[in-house]
């Protein structure tokens, strides 16, 4: 049983819930509304849990993947609560969807409207007042709605008992989705009259989990991590010594697999010189393959694309711009000819295959010396003097009469720079609250702003921040690679899926050297999985994984590093905190 799901909550009368005064009595009316409004013969993995959670009245924080049925959450909790659902989401295309989805069902599941800036006053205004008198069951509401009092007085005096943060993770510094928004939310719910929260969110590491529970201020929440397996992959990792043996290990793979009939598939490369290489290799060879990158032009990436989608490739040989809203179910491998930047854009990627749940192969072909690429830090630190130069023209700019805000080009302008580290320090500004970007991308001043100078070292010091972080999720990633136990279960280890038994379907399974070593509990360690510890030089962390002779922590700062266990017992540099 995955250990984060919930477990079967005891058969304890609570005569004022709504929902029902015992869980049996509430699992009952989840089912039904489920089968009878929403068609649903059986739930997706997670669903159920997170809805009974809800249901009792539990903050819950979900975490399933893309297409795993998160929205049939809300809408199902929604029907057996006293009160109202707000939800908050940052996209208003996907608020436009729910809520015609949501009027579909009208009849049965209450009325749903949205609030947003693109609605008229009195559209705003009657959607306030039907969340009041009861007309309206779902309010959809974008995040900026929150920072209006009078919106806020509206909600409160509708008393929601249902407050929904749709992609949750958006609070979290951790990932590149991070909306200053969002942090405002603990507060609203709060000034809501604290209803019972609902995150939700399809990236699942564990840091960004910790911060969503934290900034949303969830009290004693359940967690549930569900659906993120997908048995059909097998999950390979090929080892190279040097660059040369490394491409020819990656044709050699993608001919015997085309050979025998396993197409198509996908090749991913880190760069595009390396797209176009590969492909030019592999017709040479006889398949039809196709490079794919963001630099071709628009009319040759969609051409690939057709052809693909119509079974007249092999292979497409791809960077990661590759696959976004283009599902093929019957992919049948990727294979990565270098690792990529972290666990969450493997699985990502690989996840492409065997959507039909039909077999499909992921395999990485791996050479140490890849991790190290250039490409994972490029950005750089920002200097300083350049984050404050920045600050100082954007925080001049209502004195300038520049009303619209400015823009990257006014700065190109001013600074002499090139477009993309201005709109990186843009980004860093706002992270920091020192300018706020409107939907244009022009910044203006953030109110209660920090002066440029202050602003400037605070942005740095992210910055920073981040590449630590991205650093060490690249030590994951050759975890990932270079671990001699069961793949699959060091994959949903680190979204936080414990798979009990090594899965059989992957190289060390294979190999027989995963079975040979115990599961993470059985360790006899002073340090078991999630004891949060204190490194004397890298401050607070978490234990994410223990193996034999080494652990690896999850540290505030500094993200993941694995430890040798005999240095750490000998040394004594962890100490477990209370
Ligand atoms: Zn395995």
């Amino acid at each position: 049983m995955p250990r984060a799901s919930a477990e079967a909550p005891a058969e304890t009368r609570s005569d004022d819930n709504p929902a029902g005064a015992t869980a049996s009595v509430r699992t009952r009316r989840i089912r039904e509304f489920a089968r009878d409004v929403l068609g649903y013969e059986s739930f997706r993995p997670g669903q159920e849990a997170a809805m009974q959670a809800v249901v009792s009245g539990r903050d819950t924080l979900a975490v399933l993947p893309s297409g795993a049925g998160k929205t049939a959450i809300y809408q199902v909790a929604g029907q057996l609560l006293d009160g109202p659902v707000v939800v908050v989401s940052p996209l208003i295309a996907l608020q436009r969807d729910q809520v015609e989805r949501l009027t579909e069902l009208e009849e049965q599941a209450g009325a749903a409207a949205q609030l947003n800036s693109t609605l008229s006053a009195g559209d705003q205004r009657e959607a306030l007042d039907g969340l009041r008198d009861g007309t309206v069951r779902y309010l959809f509401l974008a995040p900026e709605q929150l920072a209006k009092p009078d919106v806020v007085e509206a909600l409160a005096a509708a008393a929601p008992a249902l407050f929904v943060v749709d992609e949750a993770h958006c609070v979290s510094a951790w990932g590149h989705d991070f909306r200053p928004d969002y942090l405002r939310l603990g507060n609203a719910a709060e000034q809501l009259g604290s209803p019972t929260v609902l995150g939700l969110t399809a990236t699942a590491a564990p840091p960004v989990r910790a911060e969503i529970v934290e900034r949303l201020g969830m009290t004693d929440p359940e967690i549930v991590v569900a659906g993120f397996d997908r048995p059909e992959i097998r999950l390979e990792v090929d080892h190279h010594a040097d660059a040369h043996g490394k491409e020819q290990g990656v044709l050699d793979r993608v001919l015997a697999e085309i050979g025998d009939g396993r197409g198509p598939g996908i090749v991913y490369s880190a760069t595009r010189k390396g797209t176009e290489t590969i492909a030019d290799e592999l017709r040479e060879r006889g398949l039809r393959a196709r490079h794919y990158h963001a630099g071709l032009n628009k009319g040759d990436r969609e051409e690939t694309q057709r052809v693909w989608m119509e079974d007249e490739l092999d292979v497409v040989v791809a960077t990661t711009a590759f696959g976004m809203g283009i599902d093929k179910p019957d992919t049948r491998f990727v294979i990565h000819s270098e690792p990529a930047d972290s666990i969450d854009s493997y699985y990502q990627e690989i996840g492409r295959a065997g959507r039909d749940g039909e077999p499909a192969l992921a395999v990485l072909v791996y050479r140490q010396e890849d991790l190290g690429l250039r490409r994972f830090f490029a950005a750089g630190t920002p200097a300083e003097e350049e984050l404050q130069q920045v600050a100082g023209l954007v925080a001049a700019a209502p004195a300038a009469g520049l009303e619209d805000g400015v823009n990257v080009k006014t700065l190109r302008e001013e600074t002499g720079r090139a477009a993309t580290p201005l709109v990186r320090d843009l980004n860093l500004l706002e992270q920091v609250a020192a300018v706020v970007l409107d939907e244009e991308g022009a910044a203006h001043p953030a109110q209660g702003a920090p002066p440029p100078g202050a602003a400037a070292e605070q942005a740095r010091e992210l910055a920073e921040h981040h590449e630590k972080v991205d650093q060490s999720r690249v030590e994951m990633m050759r975890g990932y690679a270079e671990t001699t136990e069961c793949r699959r279960q060091f994959l949903l280890g680190y979204f936080g899926e414990q798979l009990d038994e090594p899965c059989g379907n992957c190289d060390n399974c294979s190999a027989g050297t995963a079975q040979e070593n115990p599961g993470p509990d059985d360790h006899d360690t002073p340090f078991p999985v999630e004891t949060p510890v204190e490194h004397s030089e890298w401050g607070n962390g978490v234990v994410m994984r223990v193996e034999d002779d080494r652990l690896t922590v999850l540290f505030d700062e500094v993200g993941y590093k694995t430890l040798g266990l005999a240095a750490v017992v000998e040394n004594d540099l962890l100490r477990t905190r209370p």
